[in-house]
């Protein structure tokens, strides 16, 4: 069953916000984890990617045979442990490394087109805003960088997007964590890419911002109808943002589990408190338990 948002409202925002073209449904994530049906043109789709990463002891396996797939439109959570490969895919897809074997499509290009058209938002744990720029400044700053007009009125409605609206003019220094975090996200949504890639963007904040920030995450992206790639390693984060969860588990970094989350859209915060939230967060985080502990004797092992 899909649970991907086939269309998603593109209205406010003005000039800024697209229209939703609806999610089609491309492969089926959960019944196809072979991915074999990855030669299609919208969303995010890897088939059988491996890195290795040459070292002074031999080499890593960071990642060996991964499938992913995102619809166009959809919201897929990368979760796993520590050292399990995932900043290794997302920097693959945002072309910021190569995979030494299999194939990635961004919205049916190369991830190194994909990023030269500008189609890839990124955004990191460290925002890395200019600590002299204001809040604005910084926004605007990867459309300077790539000579393209800077359109005020579209920079305004993304401040206000994220809730900086009394803020245009602060420096870094003055913000919050979480407050910087948010122009992080606002600048990696200043081309309108197609395509947005987070790693743990929430990963270095106290529970309850973050918990804010995934609510304004779900909002964006409802209103930006932007296909997005989360990396984390909160498993509620993922079931509460995510259509799909997508977990990992290391040496060699691959996916073990795909899970499609049930619950229905707009999710809000009384979802947190339900039966079917906890019951998918149990099942992923046996799942964790499970791969962490494949060397020991544990308890309950095997999930
Ligand atoms: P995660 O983001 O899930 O914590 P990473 O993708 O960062 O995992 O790393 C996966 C594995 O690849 C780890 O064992 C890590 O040490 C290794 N690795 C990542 N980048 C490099 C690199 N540039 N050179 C060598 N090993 C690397
Ligand atoms: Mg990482």
């Amino acid at each position: 069953m899909h649970d991907a948002p086939a269309v998603r409202s593109g209205e406010a925002l003005g000039g800024y916000a697209r229209t939703a073209r609806g999610a089609t449904a491309i492969t089926d994530g959960a019944d196809n984890p072979s991915g074999a049906a990855v030669s299609v043109g919208d969303g995010v789709h890897a088939r059988q990617v491996t890195k290795r990463f040459a070292t002074r002891a031999g080499h890593v396996d960071a990642l060996s045979g991964v499938d992913l797939s995102a619809p166009q439109g959809g919201f897929l959570a990368l979760l796993g442990p520590s050292g399990c490969g995932k900043s290794t895919m997302l920097r693959i897809l945002a072309d910021l490394d190569q995979p030494t074997a299999g194939e990635v499509l961004v919205h049916g290009e190369a991830p190194s087109a994909a990023r030269r058209a500008h189609h890839i938002g990124v955004a990191f744990q460290d925002p890395a805003l200019l600590p002299w720029r204001s809040v604005i400044d910084n926004i605007k700053l990867p459309l300077q960088a790539a000579g393209r007009p800077v359109d005020a009125a579209v920079i305004d409605e993304l401040v206000e997007l994220i809730g900086l609206g009394g803020f245009a003019g602060a420096k870094p220094a003055q913000l919050s964590g979480g407050m910087r975090q948010r122009v992080a996200i606002a600048r990696a949504l200043v081309h309108q890419p197609r395509v947005l890639l987070l790693d743990e963007p929430f990963g270095a904040l106290d529970e309850m911002t973050r918990r804010r920030l995934n609510l304004e995450l779900l909002r964006v992206w409802t209103q930006h109808v932007t296909t997005t790639l989360l990396v984390t390693h909160s498993v509620s984060e993922a079931v509460f943002l995510a259509d799909e969860v997508a977990v990992m588990a290391p040496r060699p970094g691959r996916v073990v589990r795909r899970m499609r989350v049930t619950l229905p859209r707009p999710r809000t915060v009384q979802m947190l408190r339900t039966p079917e939230f906890h019951a998918m967060c149990d099942e992923l985080t046996q799942e964790l338990l499970g791969g962490a502990s494949a060397g020991h004797p544990a308890p309950g092992n095997g999930g």
